[in-house]
């Protein structure tokens, strides 16, 4: 046996040793368990929530959101042009939530009776599936689902009615627990609407905020880069709504009563 081997041999031998040493000191138990650590906090969530478009300023609402990263839900009136197609697929594409707030959004047609407004959801339905291919589940009911603008033979509001017609239908409805107050008081100061909703979200950890988009809504566009970089950095997420998530409802659908 060359001298070299002689050496090599049992030097292999002793580093057989020192792993299976290694290894047998991995396998001893484990030092005592630290203490579990507490459960996560809920994430803080803001949904924001858009109305009565497709309108002029859906594009640039659509741009800013992408520029920050962030999804919405956009709950639309009936548009049937090559626009509101357009518009309409731009909104699921880019990974927003599409919602039903009516054909029409006319008082007057809409809440004439109950079969008048589930008429004017399932004409909008029928378009966004034509151009879509989806059939959006999520509903805004114009004025919110406590809204008493029709009352019925009775003298009774028809909302309840509504509400339980339409989740009867799969429908699920979503209000709002922060208003940007962007159709109001605030309509035209972007600063004003900024400081409504942060101020409106801070309360809260989950926030669905209502705001609109219309041409008249040129603030809104302005509020929104604000809103969004103000939050985020207060530790909020932007998500759009689903037929699982958060809700916020007025009135809630009630179970038909027992015979
Ligand atoms: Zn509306």
């Amino acid at each position: 046996m060359p001298a070299d081997r002689r050496v090599v041999l049992p030097m292999l031998l002793l580093s057989a040793v020192l792993l299976c040493a290694r290894a047998a000191s991995a396998g001893s138990p484990d030092p005592p368990a630290a203490a579990p650590a507490p459960a996560a906090a809920p994430e803080k969530t803001v949904y924001l929530t858009f109305d009565d478009g497709p309108s002029e300023i859906t594009p640039t609402l659509l741009d800013v959101l992408k520029e920050h990263e962030a999804a919405a839900t956009f709950f639309v009136c009936g548009n049937v042009t090559e626009f509101g197609n357009t518009v309409y697929n731009r909104i699921l594409d880019e990974g927003h939530a599409l919602g039903n707030h009516t054909f029409s959004h006319r008082y007057s047609t809409v809440y004439k009776s109950a079969d008048a407004f589930e008429q004017n959801v399932a004409r909008l339905d029928d378009l966004i599936h034509r151009f879509t291919g989806t059939r959006p589940r999520l509903l805004r009911f114009p004025a919110g689902s406590n809204n008493r603008i029709t009352r019925g033979p009775d003298g009774k509001s028809i909302t309840h009615d509504l509400v339980n017609r339409m989740a009867k239908q799969g429908y699920r409805h979503f209000d709002w627990n922060v208003d940007s107050v962007d159709h109001g008081a605030n309509a035209s100061d972007a600063r004003a609407i900024a400081r409504t909703v942060v101020e409106g979200v801070l309360k809260r950890d989950q926030a669905i905020v209502l705001m609109h988009d219309s041409y008249t809504h040129a603030a809104t566009v302005e509020a929104l880069p604000l809103i969004l970089r103000e939050l985020r950095s207060q530790g909020y997420v932007f998500k759009p709504l689903s037929e699982t998530s958060y809700t916020v409802q007025f009135l809630k659908p009630q179970a038909a009563a027992a015979p």
